[in-house]
């Protein structure tokens, strides 16, 4: 059902863009009412959808729907239509808005029939939505679109009146324009079938959730909306906006190209469907409406960055949301984590753009520690903090289980000491410009060096000094030797204070970039060359031990080597690098492979 509320959708848009034209433009305006009409040709298997909106010229008709040929589309279509009987299958339909293109699934040819406002003349579009199209000279003489599909054979229900009525019944009875049939029993009258008024002007207790729910599909909306925002705001401006925050993320939230997208009305008449200046970028996912009467119906795309009462809107509409997003943060923990796992990662970049909220977005979101895999917000990890913590520990990486596997980890975790993990590339962007939250500043657990020891280990029998520990000074020969070996491939070498399970690790030095944020940096081609890390050693393990002693016996040094080396390749390697060079990392660990086994023969 869902091709015939997507062209509907689309000739309530036509009309929307007519109306506004007429605003300034007297030749613009429609001597009928802005309308659409549906009819039905039952003979001619066929069904019509006309629309007295803007309509589209030959270049329009070429550039916005005939794409068509393009593959990538075609076979999504195909793959939906093959599968017609999968409920899930049609569910999926109806949460893409695949706009135009939906028609093919019920037709087997399609004509667009259009005479754009600007143009004197009239253009016939034609496709079976298998290979390309073909366009051609029309004589229509009224500005507007007519969109005609030959149904299939298989798709004949389409053709019963009761079955039309009852789909625009359900899916655009908030289509603010008369959508018309001619009436079953006269067929000189016509009868509309919705109810032709701007939904966000009716009042929240005479709009069901299905109404509102549909009104979130015609804004292009995926799926069910997460959370509805429909307010009434009277003062210096004022206006009335209908928000929606959709319930997942669309597969475009992180291209670079996608903008806020706010439908702006002044008292019901159209203006812009790309209003930028109302939400922020981080706030892109919302769809909605804002209808005020305190803005100029002139108002043009320059202008509105400079327009005092939009600028006000703005204002009114992020506090609100984020207002309420705090409301249901506290009242609602799981529906809120539902939003943030889906938005999480948009929403905060707002806590770098956003200066002003930057307090009030830190303080509401969510993030996964190294104490279950459960989301916990800053204030719950500040008042977790044990005795003494006066900084918020945290690591970052590209996901839970890449920091879960941190040698740096271990020694929090021997202490019960709680890391926040910060696995959105956005954490590396706002966390410079953030030195604390209450007063605590964020702490990187790989870079530079932090002091855990006054807090004693959960378990003290792994931390008690054993009688084979090297002593200070072959730990501080070693770290000559090794030094000696891996020369200026470090910046320095240091006994961890952190380490437990892990040999080596590696951490940024105090004054560098964190280590993941170097990678992101690297991969984007932002930084050409790896800057030197400290290589930490754990001197209470066994082969930090042995190669202590073997430094101190001052035999094989070839080995001494080849082992610093495969303890630095192996540092390198836990932080998703390469070996230093693979050709010698597998020489050395094949040479360490066999001496191994020769002992144990
Ligand atoms: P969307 O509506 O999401 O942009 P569609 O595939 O449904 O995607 O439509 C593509 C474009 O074709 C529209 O953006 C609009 O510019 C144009 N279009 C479609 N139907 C009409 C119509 N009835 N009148 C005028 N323009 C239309």
């Amino acid at each position: 059902d869902i091709f015939l509320r997507e062209l509907i959708s689309n000739a309530s848009d036509a009309c929307d863009k007519r109306r506004y034209k007429s605003l300034t433009n007297k030749s613009y305006v429609s001597s009928d009412e802005l309308n659409i009409f549906i009819s039905i040709d039952k003979k001619a298997s066929t069904i019509s959808i006309k629309d007295n909106g803007i309509g589209m010229s030959k270049e329009e008709l070429i550039n916005s729907l005939g794409t068509i040929a393009k593959s990538g589309t075609k076979a999504f279509l195909e793959g939906i239509t093959k599968k017609k009987n999968d409920d899930n299958n049609l569910s999926l339909i109806g949460q893409f808005g695949v706009g135009f293109y939906s028609a093919f699934m019920v037709s087997d040819k399609v004509q667009v029939l259009s005479k754009s406002i600007n143009s004197n003349e009239s253009w016939l579009w034609e496709s079976d939505g298998q290979s390309s199209f073909n366009i051609s000279s029309a004589s229509t003489d009224k500005p507007g679109t007519e969109i005609i599909l030959f149904i299939k054979k298989e798709e004949k229900e389409y053709l019963e009146t009761f079955r039309i009525e009852n789909i625009i019944k359900k899916y655009s009875d908030h289509i603010p324009y008369p959508v018309k049939m001619n009436d079953s029993e006269n067929k000189d009258k016509q009868v509309s079938l919705n109810s032709a008024s701007a939904l966000w002007m009716r009042a929240k207790k005479d709009i069901t959730s299905d109404q509102y729910k549909e009104f979130f599909n015609h804004l292009g909306g995926l799926g069910d909306p997460w959370h509805i925002l429909h307010n009434r705001t009277e003062g210096l401006v004022s206006f009335t906006s209908l928000l929606y925050i959709p319930e997942m993320k669309p597969f475009d939230l992180f291209n670079p190209e996608r903008k806020t997208s706010i439908k702006l009305y002044t008292n019901r008449v159209f203006i812009t469907d790309d209003c930028e200046d109302i939400l922020p970028s981080y706030l892109r996912f919302i769809k909605g409406i804002v209808d005020s009467e305190d803005v100029d119906l002139n108002v043009s795309r320059e202008m509105m960055q400079t327009n005092t009462a939009l600028n006000k809107i703005s204002k009114a509409v992020v506090n609100k949301v984020i207002s309420e997003l705090k409301k249901i943060l506290n009242n609602d923990r799981e529906k809120f984590e539902k939003f943030f796992n889906e938005f999480g990662a948009a929403f905060k970049e707002g806590i770098y753009e956003d200066f002003e909220r930057k307090k009030s977005l830190l303080s509401i979101s969510l993030f996964k520690s190294s104490i279950g895999d459960k989301y916990t917000t800053l204030d719950e990890y500040v008042a977790r903090m044990k005795d003494k913590q006066d900084e918020i520990y945290y690591i970052s990486g590209e996901n839970i289980e890449q920091v879960l596997s941190s040698p740096q980890l271990e020694g929090f975790k021997s202490r019960g000491l709680e890391v926040i993990f910060m696995i959105d590339p956005v954490d590396e962007f706002w966390l410079p410009a953030t030195p604390d939250h209450e007063n605590k500043p964020f702490k990187s657990i790989t870079k530079g060096s932090v002091d855990i020891s006054k807090f004693p280990p959960l378990d003290d029998k792994k931390a008690k000094k054993s009688k084979d520990d090297p002593k200070d000074v072959e730990i501080e020969n070693l770290i000559k030797e090794m030094k000696s070996c891996l020369k200026d491939n470090v910046k320095d070498i240091k006994i961890s204070n952190v380490l437990t399970d892990s040999p080596v690790c590696l951490v940024a030095d105090e004054a560098a970039m964190d280590m993941h944020l170097e990678k992101l940096m690297r991969q984007h081609k932002r930084l050409d060359e790896e800057t030197k890390k400290i290589l930490e050693i754990n001197n209470k393990h066994i082969v930090i031990k042995s190669l202590a002693k073997l430094v101190a016996s001052s035999k094989n040094k070839n080995i001494i080597n080849d082992v610093s080396y495969l303890l630095f390749d192996q540092a390198r390697i836990v932080e998703g690098e390469n070996p230093l060079d693979i050709k010698k990392f597998t020489e050395r660990m094949s040479l360490i492979l066999t001496k191994s086994l020769e002992i144990n023969k």
